[in-house]
């Protein structure tokens, strides 16, 4: 089958690679109805995260169960899945506590830019729906699989409460889906931080009642000013700089909550000045799977429709124009049709 493999910086192709079979008893292998170039696909295509030789693409996916191992037990071939993009048991002590994205099991998906995937873990990792949603619901239900999954954690992690002020740093995909999340919160205040038109758009149709384009300091200031001069009770960092974090950290209130998802590169945070903020900082990996059913139901009833943040869409044989609209900033989120 035809596959994305990344070879180097910039260098990103569709190859001809083995299809993947059933490699241990839990492992399920799907026929994926789409699949979408992620942003943190361009840290390592930007060369600013080292590659161990040509890496299969993909860890976001969503389709239909071909085949499952002797020890599957939950989902059955010819079933629609989603899953997230950490591969977890959902049975130890974390994944119980609601933290499966680190499951003692944990493992991170890979290969999903392509038309078949294996899915290892597959009863923990994947949620099946009672029957085949239609295609208009794809990429809403590919969203979920961890742009959704991120952007509702980053909010769930800044504590978003009903009728509560929410700053949003970064107008990416996750960005945006914060955006969401924080508005089906109940959040009555939420600032995107964007400087792009069609990111503050998608910002203020997603929930945003209010867009600040400054940054650093003039950002800081605006945002005191739609906050009384205290600064927002939950933020939602969705990008991973310092320049982003600190941006995160200057526009919480003290006692205010920062949800950090953004992978960090490069973020150092100075002990003391922690101390003296008087901030909680909750971050990592996001656990999609506790949400999973809940988005998956949202999606279903057609309450949400996260699917709009694609606004590219190209056959997998284009993936390299996918990941360049990306970088370039001409796309917020590409979809690949397999
Ligand atoms: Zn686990």
């Amino acid at each position: 089958m035809l596959a994305t493999v990344l070879h180097g910086k910039g260098d990103i192709r569709c190859d001809e690679v083995a299809e993947p079979k059933i490699l241990k008893p839990t492992d399920a292998i799907i026929k994926l109805s789409a699949s979408c170039v992620c942003g943190s696909d361009l840290w390592p295509y930007r060369g600013l995260q080292p590659t161990d030789g040509p890496s299969h693409m993909g860890h976001e996916y969503c389709g239909v169960v071909v085949e499952v191992g002797d020890a599957v037990k939950t989902v059955k071939p010819g079933q629609f899945v989603v899953g997230s993009f950490c591969i977890s048991d959902n049975t130890c002590p974390h994944c119980r506590f609601g933290f499966q994205s680190s499951c003692e099991q944990r493992e991170f998906m890979s290969g999903a830019q392509a038309p078949y995937a294996r899915v290892p873990l597959a009863d923990g990792t994947l949620v099946a729906t009672a029957e085949m949603p239609s295609d208009d619901l794809i990429p809403s239900l590919l969203a979920a699989s961890d742009v959704l999954g991120t952007g509702w954690y980053a909010a769930d992690a800044a504590r978003v409460q009903p009728g509560s002020t929410a700053v949003v740093v970064g107008d990416g995909a996750v960005g945006l889906m914060g955006v969401l999340a924080a508005k089906q919160m109940g959040a009555e205040k939420i600032i995107a931080m964007s400087r792009h038109k069609s990111r503050q758009d998608l910002a203020l149709e997603f929930g945003a009642t209010h867009i600040v384009s400054e940054r650093g300091d003039d950002g800081v200031a605006r945002i005191k000013e739609l906050t009384g001069g205290v600064g927002a009770e939950s933020v939602l960092e969705c990008v991973g700089t310092q320049e982003s974090m600190m941006q995160a950290m200057n526009c919480a209130r003290p006692g205010g909550h920062i949800g950090f998802v953004g992978v960090p590169h490069g973020v150092q945070l100075d002990g003391q000045n922690l101390f003296f903020a008087q901030k909680s900082l909750m971050g990592g990996p996001a656990p999609v799977r506790r949400f999973l059913p809940y988005l998956m139901d949202l999606v279903l009833t057609r309450k949400i429709n996260p699917g709009k943040v694609f606004d590219l869409e190209v056959p997998l044989a284009d993936v390299a124009e996918g990941y360049r609209a990306m970088d370039e900033r001409r796309a917020i989120k590409t979809l690949l049709r397999v």
